[in-house]
């Protein structure tokens, strides 16, 4: 399902700045007002046309006449006891809702983007797979949540004098591990991509923008094949094809051999590695001999492990594997199989801050 006709606006966030400036072309506009505007949207951060004074009243009038902003409203906007996350709910302009999560690391400040309203592919243990899918989102819903965090981190700049942990005030890093699964939107999150990475706009560098995927196969390969300048994390989650299916649905679809095939085959013609995401479960897939199948699985590849403790969600009855399991898990992973790995803190576990566990949560939610 697309989103609702928006009367043909043209959404700005969702053009390239080539494609925003052939609309000013075809609208007979001189192109330095196209250059202007753009430095608005993505240097000024400016919510509003009448936030862009520089362009002439008749520029901002056809722009208001037909084209949109996506001001993505707040529905809830929540902390992590600790201050290192803030979860957005947001509202979009059919009033679906999706989530998008600053995170505050050490030295790295991320945001979390969602690809699409819900999700098709129906993780066991997801909040988002739990509510299914509804819709994929454009290029400008996916740039515009980038601005969103964007916006948030310049406005807190003077909140680091009022004790919240700071890691610098300019958005660096975006992942595509919100709602949704982004090789299933694929055109739509690789445009968005090049617009996020427009060196004279939000300027993202391509090794710090992570598509996380559940195994979509056909995704991977053409990433492969088009050799897109962005990271690849594949969310594994076990080692062998009847522990998949348990977990990832979409493993009927795209068996384990298939998937590793797919990850080998984007290797070696990206040269990039690859982030396999583990969600730790306890009594599920944290066993020592869980960790030997993971290690002689990725023993080779250019690989890295990123073990994440589960975050619990209400549809599903597992828990979170114990520190001490997940670290004998990692030790075993680097001392027998050579593989590098973290053990994802769990920030904002508070708040839920698990993709799709604030949308489920409240559905009546204020500002
Ligand atoms: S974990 Fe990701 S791919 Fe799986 S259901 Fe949740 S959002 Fe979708």
């Amino acid at each position: 399902m697309q989103p609702p006709d928006a009367g043909h606006r043209v959404p700005l966030y969702g053009l390239t700045r080539s494609e925003l400036t052939e609309l000013f072309q075809r609208w007979g506009l001189a192109q330095a007002h196209a250059g202007r505007l753009w430095n608005y949207l993505y240097l000024e951060l400016a919510p509003t046309f009448d936030a862009m004074p520089e362009l002439p009243d008749r520029v901002r009038a056809r722009l208001a006449a037909e084209t949109e902003l996506l001001p993505l409203p707040v529905a809830q906007a929540t902390d992590s006891s600790d201050g290192f996350t803030r979860k957005y709910l947001l509202t979009l302009a059919d009033q679906k809702q999706i989530e998008t999560v600053l995170m505050r690391f050490t030295g790295r400040v991320t945001a979390c983007l969602s690809s699409q309203v819900g999700c098709a592919m129906g993780c066991v243990f997801c909040a988002t797979g739990q509510m299914g899918y509804t819709r994929h989102l454009t290029p400008a819903e996916v740039v515009a949540q980038a601005v969103h965090v964007a916006r948030a981190l310049r406005s807190s700049a003077s909140s680091q004098s009022q004790g919240v942990p700071s890691a610098g005030t300019r958005l660096r890093n975006v992942v595509l591990m919100g709602m949704g699964e982004p090789l299933h939107n694929y055109d739509a999150v690789l445009h968005a991509v090049d617009i996020l990475r427009d060196p004279g706009g939000l300027a993202l560098a391509g090794d710090r923008i992570t598509l996380s995927t559940v195994g979509v196969v056909p995704g991977i390969l053409r990433l492969a094949a088009e050799r897109r300048s962005v990271n690849l994390a594949v969310s594994l989650h076990a080692a062998t094809q009847p522990e998949r299916m348990a977990l990832v649905p979409v493993a009927r679809t795209w068996p384990l051999d298939q998937l590793m095939a797919a990850c080998r085959t984007y290797s070696e013609q990206t040269g990039r590695r690859i982030f396999y995401e583990w969600t730790l479960i306890e009594g599920q897939n944290d066993s020592p001999e869980q960790a030997r199948t993971v290690g002689r699985l990725l023993r080779g590849m250019a690989a890295q492990v990123n073990l994440i403790p589960l975050n619990p969600t209400g549809g599903f009855a597992g828990i979170p594997t114990r520190p001490e399991a997940a670290r004998i898990f990692q030790r075993i992973l680097f001392e027998e199989f050579e593989l590098p790995s973290t053990i994802r803190q769990r920030r904002g576990i508070d708040i839920a801050a698990g993709c799709g566990q604030l949308a489920t949560a409240d559905k009546s939610v204020e500002s």
